[in-house]
C-alpha cells in the first residue's frame, strides 16, 4: 500500500531523526501550531518506544541565566520561568530520534 500523504507524525519522525529540533522549529517546518506539534510529539514518543531500533531523545529545557536544567519535566511543553532564578530566558527543549 502506498501512502501518498505522510501524516504529521510521520513527518515529525522524519524531521527529528538524527537531529534535534524544538517544537517551535517543527511548527514552522510543518506549518502547524506549536500546540499541535506538542500533541503529535506525545504520540511520536509512544510510537518510537515500540521500535527497539530507535530511541526518542529529549534535550531538556535550560535556563540561560543560571544553567538550571529542567530534567524532571515529563510534559513536552516549554516551561516559561526558571524555578531557581525566576528568569524567563528559557532555552526550549529539543527533540530527536537516534
Ligand atoms: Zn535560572
Amino acid at each position: 500500500m502506498l501512502h501518498p500523504e505522510r501524516t504529521p507524525r510521520q513527518r515529525i519522525i522524519d524531521l527529528i531523526t538524527g537531529t534535534r529540533l524544538s517544537s517551535h522549529q517543527l511548527a514552522q517546518m510543518l506549518a502547524i501550531p506549536e500546540r499541535q506539534v506538542e500533541e503529535h510529539l506525545t504520540h511520536v514518543v509512544k510510537t518510537v518506544a515500540r521500535d527497539k531500533t530507535r530511541k526518542f531523545i529529549l534535550d531538556p529545557a535550560r535556563c540561560q541565566d543560571c544553567d538550571f536544567v529542567f530534567r524532571d519535566r515529563s510534559r513536552l511543553t516549554s516551561p516559561s520561568r526558571c524555578p531557581q532564578c525566576r528568569s524567563e530566558a528559557i532555552v526550549a527543549p529539543r527533540y530527536g530520534i537516534d
